[in-house]
Order: structure tokens, then sequence, then C-alpha cells
């Protein structure tokens, strides 16, 4: 029997308080999942005001005058089940916008110093600020809690360090002038350091320096090491691939739960999905149609390949399918979406924003999800589309590769099917697939048997939360071991 192992994660979202993308849903999820393992997970954010207005009574631990330049307390909260460590620095978090941009839509200018401050907070609890706890792992997020073992090395601190990729595509860089405002030791802005051509780079901090990486599915880590993805960090995690694992991410059963979601009309069955399919028809106006109705949740970026899909989407529409969509991001791509809907009510929808119960209204009663993201170290949605028998038509790449059952013939011969794949970036390939999807859905027989199929798939944590706990058991027993 392994002791409990107290482990500091360390973020910028963290959901149901405070959530961007699918990295907050995983920072949520963990401390949950890893309980009955024997994992304590304590949570670093940072005190924006939706998560100080969530907190009630929070206890503080520790006051610095100058944390960074800016005065800063650190709080303890208990906050919808998870044990929460708040860095509550007025001058850097009270603000509105989002984590990352301001009411404009730009991004922070002092974005470098707010995670700095983060991760200098981290370090700070790593070598003893809060009394009677400390953390045998770091488990360190994203760019904005890269820079944390650097800090760690300056304050004498030695736990290690766990660093999950959620994303390769943000370094979190800033100009080498920062060093003094961030108190980094010009030592590190080297090659072998900090230093990404002439710049600082808090990812490759966290990458080079971390005793171990990890990503978000297998597939991803794989890309990672390739020039076409791995975003100029490449070379870094080849030198690293040693330290790297790749560990899917789970949904929230609880949460995502045909049976039982409030958001929704229960059901359990793909035939009992017609209430809510019937409604979200009316929810988008949609009009009656013999094709299948597809949704996208997205935030809408290059990334996730949604001008590929305008391109695409006559295979859909033209054969009687119809497409709602749900996101918020770019705004040429915003007005694009507004524009095809306006052109075409009867059989596309769109709304703009972000609205958690309209996500699962749109699973609900979708009968496919569709996902062309050029890249996708996860991805949720595809879980979420599994789990309420939307048929998922995904990209293959990153998690989309490793979570989908291609309905190629052998798939539909064994019945082992789950969903259509589709080359990534491709037009054509993307037109391919939406044409499969029309085919299948026309044999209704066949594609219940392949919505129950995606549903009876295993999307939860079950796999992923014992890797993670022998992780940080491995890294802790080593610690402890050393001389
Ligand atoms: P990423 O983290 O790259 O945005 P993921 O698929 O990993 O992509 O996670 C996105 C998460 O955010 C999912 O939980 C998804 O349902 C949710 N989401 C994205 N856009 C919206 C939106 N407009 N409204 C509600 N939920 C959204």
């Amino acid at each position: 029997m392994t002791s409990l192992r107290n482990i500091l994660a360390v973020a910028s979202e963290c959901a149901p308080m405070v959530k961007t993308g699918g990295l907050a849903d995983v920072v949520g999820a963990l401390p949950h999942a890893l309980a009955p393992h024997g994992i304590k997970i304590r949570t670093l954010i940072p005190g924006y005001p939706a998560v100080m207005a969530q907190i009630g009574k929070a206890k503080p631990l520790f006051t610095r005058k100058d944390l960074l330049g800016h005065p800063a307390r650190i709080l303890a909260a208990k906050c919808h089940g998870l044990d929460l460590l708040i860095l509550d620095a007025p001058a850097l978090f009270a603000r509105g916008g989002t984590p990352y941009l301001d009411e404009s839509g730009k991004d922070w200018r002092d974005n470098d110093l707010r995670f700095a401050a983060l991760s200098f907070a981290a370090a700070e609890i790593a070598a003893g600020a809060v009394k009677d706890w400390r953390p045998d792992v770091l488990h360190l997020h994203d760019w904005q809690a890269g820079l944390t073992p650097v800090y760690m090395q300056e304050m004498g601190a030695t736990q290690p360090c766990v660093m999950t990729i959620h994303n390769m595509a943000f370094h979190g860089l800033t100009s080498r002038n920062r060093l003094k405002t961030l108190r980094l030791p010009a030592t590190g802005f080297d090659i072998d350091g900090f230093e990404y051509y002439g710049h600082i780079s808090a990812l490759k901090a966290g990458l080079t320096m971390a005793q171990a990486l990890t990503t978000v599915s297998p597939t991803y880590a794989q890309e990672l090491m390739t020039p076409e993805f791995g975003m100029g960090l490449d070379g870094v995690i080849r030198a690293r691939a040693s330290a790297l694992t790749g560990i899917l991410n789970g949904i929230d059963t609880n949460l995502w739960c045909p049976q039982s979601d409030p958001a929704i009309k229960p059901f359990s069955t793909p035939a009992g999905k017609a209430l809510n399919t019937q409604a979200l028809r009316a929810e988008f106006g949609l009009a009656e149609s013999e094709g299948p109705l597809a949704v996208v949740v997205s935030r809408l970026s290059d990334q996730k390949g949604l001008d590929l899909l305008l391109q695409a989407l006559p295979a859909l529409i033209g054969r009687g399918g119809q497409l709602a969509l749900l996101g918020s991001g770019d705004r040429q791509l915003e007005h694009a979406w507004l524009t095809a809907a306006a052109a075409n009510p009867q059989h596309i929808g769109v709304r703009i924003g972000y609205d958690d119960a309209l996500s699962h209204r749109m699973f609900a009663g979708a009968d496919a999800v569709l996902v062309p993201s050029r890249f996708e170290p996860c991805g949720l949605t595809q879980l979420y589309g599994l789990r309420y028998g939307a048929l998922p038509v995904v990209a293959r790449t990153g998690g989309l590769a490793d979570t989908v059952i291609h309905a190629n013939a052998a798939a539909l011969a064994t019945e082992c099917a789950t969903g259509i794949t589709h080359k990534p970036d491709s037009v054509p390939a993307l037109t391919a697939a939406l044409t499969q999807l029309c085919t299948l859905y026309a044999d209704q027989p066949l594609f219940q048997r392949l919505q129950g199929n995606a549903m009876t798939q295993p999307v939860g944590w079950e796999a992923s939360a014992p890797l993670y706990a022998a992780l940080f058991n491995r890294l802790a027993t080593d610690a402890q071991e050393a001389p």
C-alpha cells in the first residue's frame, strides 16, 4: 500500500469556476478522479473576479508585499469539492475580459508577469510558505505554469515536477528585456534553458526542467516530436522523449450522462434521442429534414478547421443534412458562419457565444458531432458525442485519432465502428466524410447500431487516472529515495 501523496496543481483555469477550454475541464476533473488512488490534489489558480465571487469564505495562508512587484495573498478555499489555493493579486487579476484577453479580445499586455507571478507563488508553496503543508510533486499545466521549476531552483525547492502539455501552440513568449521584471536568472537564458530564439519561453522552461512530461493523448505525444506538430519545440520534445507519456483525457461521466443530465430529455438508447432532436431543430429554427442533424461546439480558431467545414458543407446540406454550430472566437470566422446561416436558415443554425447548457442540449439532439481540427491534442467534444450517441466525424489527428474507430468495411463488419475519421486539413477528405455520414444515416438500423456502439465506449477517467497516479507515485518515491 503506497502512502497518500500531496500534489500541487498549478493552472490558469479550472472548471467549473473559470473555463475557456478543455484545459479547465481536465484541471477540474483530475482531483476527483485521482482521490480514490490516494492522490490528494490542491489546485493553485489566479483570483480572477469569477473565482473570488465563487469561493465564499476563504482562509488567508500567507501574504507577500512584493510578489514580482505586486502585493499578493494566498487564500485557501473549498469550492465545488475542490481544494483550492488562490493567488489573490488584484493588480494582476481583478479585471474584466477573459483570463487571457481584455474586453476588446487582445492579449493582456502583462500576461507574462501575471502567469510568472502564478508560477512564483507555486514555487514559494513548494519551498514551504504554507504552514504544515508541502507538496510531494507539482503538476504544471501549460505555459502559464511553466516557469515554476525555474523559481523553485532559485528557492532551493527540490520536489519533482510533471509538466502537462494541453496545447503546444501556446509558448508563453516574452522579450528578454523582461528577465529582471520577472526575476528570472540570466543563467537560465540559453538554448538549454528557457531561451527560445532570443525570447523567454515559459513553456520551454517547463519542458526542459520538469522531471516528467505528459500530454493529453498518445497520438499527440508522437506528433509533438515532428516539425509539423511540434510548433518549433519538436527538437526539445525529441530530446526528452524518454520523459514523455501521452495520457488520454477523460470526461466527467456524472455531468455528461444522457440518463440523468438535467439539461436534456433523458434517454438511454439512440431511438430515445428523438425528443431532443426535435427540440434542437426548434431551438435553432431548422426545418424538418431527411438528413442527419450535425453539431459543432467549439472555439472558433484556425486550429479547429471550421473554415474547411464551411467549404465542405454542401456535401451535408445537399443530402438533406443540417448543422447547428455554437462557438465564439475569431471575428472573421464568426462573420462567415453567421453569413452562411443567414443564406440557408432552414439548414444552418449558428449561435455565437459560450453556453454550457445549450451544448448539452446539442449533443443530446445531434445525430453527429463534427470535429475537423487541423490538430487536436485530445479534444473533448467527440467524447461527449460518443456518450450521447452523436456520431463523431473527426480529423484523424491527436486524441481524435485515439478515441474514434472509423467506420470502414472491416469495422462495420465486426460492429466495432464508433464514428468517421478523415485526413486532416483537407476539404476533399472532409467532403467525403460528410458524404459517408449521410450514406450511413440513410440506413437507420445500421446508423443506430453505430450510435449504440458509440454510447458504450469508455470515455471517463477510469483508464487514465491510474496512469497519472502511478506517475505521481513513482516520482515521489524516487525523490524520497534520492540521496
Ligand atoms: P479546446 O480546449 O482546444 O478549446 P476541447 O475540445 O479540448 O478544445 O475542449 C473544449 C471545451 O470547451 C469542451 O468542454 C467544449 O464543450 C467547451 N466549449 C467550447 N466552446 C464552447 C461554447 N461556445 N459553449 C459551450 N461550451 C464550449
